[in-house]
């Protein structure tokens, strides 16, 4: 299964053709068919963060166990973007797969699974503010799905596959890839602490909430009690509330209000710390000195 669900660069010069929800496919898959798993032997599936969230809630895992057992990660782009891909054998076959009764996941399969073998392309032209989403049709020779009598619009197997569900929820993140992309080179690389919330907020919701919930986040913005209430027990919001974090924090949308000069006042604490710190160590020191004498 090649994965092609994601944004590309609308320059790219390797352009799919373009289509949109009512272009019309000739495709079925079922189990029976020929060529049944062929695609999942082959896999090469990128997550979003509601696959990830769907994933593990299905597993009973906490994040970090699910990213640890079932992730292997890659650069999304030249700046070091992490991403994260559904892991498989040496092989290529993923590990989601239960032999011939096919995908053991099937209800919670992730995006790129479901749209295959049609590809979401989120896309902005380089005169336009808006984010668009097209599609292409992935067309590989192992699928005999392309061979089957019967023709649907992108629109309907979308709707057949539970893509729109998926892409409701994933749709802020996608924008803000492609935001970063559409930044370009110019916009210098992340720093180190960028990429480590970026994939803290993309990936990893259970850490996200230790953070949001900790006593520094509180101090550091205008959230009342009811919001850290809700989003100590709903996913979902609190996922929303993540790709906000993240639009202000790589991108300066402040949407978010902040309690003013937190951070210097965060400083200011630390420096005390650090006195107090330097003073012990001093002290300690010195203690040591007198007893050798
Ligand atoms: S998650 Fe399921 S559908 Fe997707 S590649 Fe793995 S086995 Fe196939
Ligand atoms: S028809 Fe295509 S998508 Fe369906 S099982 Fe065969 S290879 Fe996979």
């Amino acid at each position: 299964m090649s994965n092609e669900n994601f944004d590309l660069p609308f320059e790219s010069p390797n352009l799919p053709q373009l289509l949109t929800g009512d272009t019309r496919f000739r495709f079925r898959c079922y189990k029976g068919i020929s060529c049944f798993n062929a695609c999942c032997k082959r896999a090469d599936v990128t997550l979003a963060p509601y696959d990830i969230l769907r994933l593990k809630l299905r597993f009973g895992l906490t994040s970090e166990e699910f990213l640890k057992q079932h992730t292997v990660p890659f650069q999304m782009d030249q700046d070091g973007v992490p991403g994260l891909k559904l892991r498989t054998d040496d092989e290529g076959t993923c590990l989601m797969l239960d032999g011939e009764n096919g995908c053991k996941v099937y209800e919670d399969r992730p995006t790129v699974c479901r749209y295959y073998p049609v590809a979401l392309l989120n896309m902005r032209k380089k005169d336009s503010s808006q984010a668009e989403e097209n599609y292409s049709l992935i067309s590989e020779s192992h699928c005999k799905g392309h061979l089957e009598d019967r023709e649907i619009s992108i629109e309907d197997y979308r709707i057949e596959q539970g893509c729109k569900e998926y892409d409701d929820r994933n749709r802020d993140w996608y924008r803000l890839i492609l935001k970063k992309k559409s930044a370009g080179p110019g916009v210098g690389r992340p720093s180190e602490m960028s990429l480590q919330v970026f994939f803290m907020a993309s990936y990893n919701l259970d850490m996200f909430r230790r953070f949001v919930l900790s006593e520094n986040f509180r101090r550091s913005y205008r959230l009342n009690d009811a919001f850290f209430r809700v989003v100590e027990t709903d996913d979902l919001i609190l996922m929303d509330f993540a790709f906000q974090f993240l639009r202000q924090a790589l991108f300066g949308e402040k949407s978010i209000a902040e309690v003013e000069n937190a951070w210097e006042k965060r400083v200011e604490e630390r420096k005390e710390v650090w006195e107090l710190r330097t003073q012990a160590e001093l002290a300690r020191r010195q203690q040591g000195v007198m007893n050798d004498e």
